[in-house]
């Protein structure tokens, strides 16, 4: 009895000590209810691509911590990066003040970056460079125009931007996550989300929508926000390129500028640096974010032409309106700079190409599991299993985390994304591990 009882204390205490009590109570997680929240692993450290929780539990991370972490944990460049400005400063104000880092990084961008881009805007996260981007839109079309109704977006459906007030409101109204703001949202037109498969045929009733939105509206449309190729967590689809050239094409003729949203598709994700190299159409603006400072702090960036960018300084109010506090912070571009270095001393393409043959291979399997999954795609280094029916976080998570890797569906879909640095054994254990979950009864 004595015994029973320690073991039940052990076996207690060990659940707080992975599933933390003051944080269950007090911190809110993305997305979670306060009084009702999805249980949260307690992590010690993570390298390479082992997430360690608190007792020892190492996961093999599929996620890359949602797009961001692309050379894998506490990796040895960045972090001598990082330490090497920390000791200079860690931030000064970019209002009248510049520095070596900012000015190195946006060098090493334009470098990457579509061959009209010419001015950068650095921001603090991707839903803030969603919102500059859109400012940005907005700014010049005004001035362009000279009309002040040339204010809306045009957007497709499934879409995500980001969780801040304009960016929710060029989310998908459904599977965007913010429905719930309904009517408090600005309202944008939506078009349907292009069919037409990314290494399918071309349907050029995909493009018909946009053109018919176009015909009727272009007058109080400033831009057309797209997330290219890729639509992440509004849908995780990939769509055709054709789609892009079309829709660069109806921009072209009806004065509309064109934003490429790269946060989730930038830094090699999609198989090439940047997704809008699959349709080879440049966009007017493009925001890049999450995997710009290898998921070690918070930074984005919006490129545009020097076209906008003058449009933009000779209408009414003739500057850039807006300017984070921490706007171009040190580190985040020491950390960014350092990372670019890593993409650029790799055969990217092929490192890749390998993930995505190793995700292919893995997931073939799904592709037979007819009675529960719907579609399953690999692009890149993104492979998705699409299941017919909503999938159970919470439980899902746990026989992730008691299998020994880490994944997080959302809805029906069920997907993995690795830092690039993983090994074909660890790979072909993500993939088994998040087959055998799905193989399981209770997924049917
Ligand atoms: C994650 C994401 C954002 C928002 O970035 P945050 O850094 O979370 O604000 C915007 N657009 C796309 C395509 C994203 O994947």
């Amino acid at each position: 009895m004595q015994e029973e009882n320690n073991l039940r204390l052990t076996s207690e205490s060990t659940e707080n000590l992975i599933h933390d009590p003051w944080d269950r109570e007090h911190l809110w997680h993305p997305y979670t209810s306060a009084i009702n929240p999805l249980p949260t692993y307690k992590v010690d450290s993570a390298s390479c691509v082992r997430i360690r929780l608190v007792d020892g539990t190492e996961l093999i991370d599929g996620m890359s911590s949602w797009w961001a972490v692309i050379h894998g944990y506490n990796n040895p460049a960045v972090n001598a990066a990082i330490t090497t400005q920390l000791e200079k400063m860690s931030h000064v104000m970019f209002g009248g003040l510049t520095h070596e880092p900012a000015i190195e990084l946006g060098k090493r961008l334009l470098a990457i970056a579509p061959p009209s881009m010419h001015n950068i805007f650095y921001a603090d996260s991707g839903s803030v460079a969603t919102e500059v981007a859109m400012k940005m839109a907005v700014q010049a079309a005004v001035s362009r125009s000279g009309s002040h109704k040339k204010t809306n977006f045009a957007t497709i459906r499934c879409g995500y931007h980001g969780d801040t007030w304009n960016a929710m409101s060029v989310c998908d109204p459904v599977t965007g996550m913010h429905g719930a703001f309904g009517s408090a949202l600005p309202v944008r037109f939506f078009v349907p989300q292009p069919r037409s498969r990314f290494n399918g045929n071309w349907n050029p009733e995909d493009i018909a929508p946009l053109r018919s939105l176009f015909n009727e509206k272009a007058d109080e449309i400033a831009g057309l926000i797209l997330e290219p190729i890729v639509q992440g967590a509004g849908g995780m689809w990939f769509y055709h390129p054709q789609f892009l050239r079309e829709a660069r094409k109806l921009c072209d003729e009806f004065g509309i500028y064109l934003i490429f949203d790269e946060i989730a598709t930038g830094f090699w994700r999609t198989g090439r640096c940047f997704a809008w190299e699959h349709a080879g159409v440049e966009p007017d603006i493009m925001c890049v974010g999450k995997g710009l400072t290898a998921g070690y702090m918070t930074m984005s960036a919006v490129l545009t032409t020097a076209d906008v960018a003058r449009t933009i300084s000779e209408g009414e109010a003739g500057v850039m309106m807006h300017g984070p506090t921490f706007m171009g912070n040190p580190l985040a571009c020491a950390a960014a700079i350092a990372s670019l270095d890593l993409l650029a001393s790799q055969p990217m393409a092929k490192v890749v190409d390998g993930i995505s043959k190793g995700l292919e291979s893995g997931l073939a399997h799904a592709r037979e599991m007819t009675d529960r999954v719907a579609d399953v795609r690999v692009l890149g280094s993104i492979g998705v299993v699409e299941m017919k029916q909503p999938v159970n976080v919470g439980r899902f998570q746990k026989e992730c985390v008691r299998r020994g890797v880490w994944i997080r569906p959302f809805g029906r879909m069920v997907y993995i994304m690795p830092p690039y640095i993983i090994n074909e054994d660890d790979l072909r254990t993500l993939t088994r591990e998040m087959l055998n979950i799905l193989k399981t009864e209770e997924w049917k």
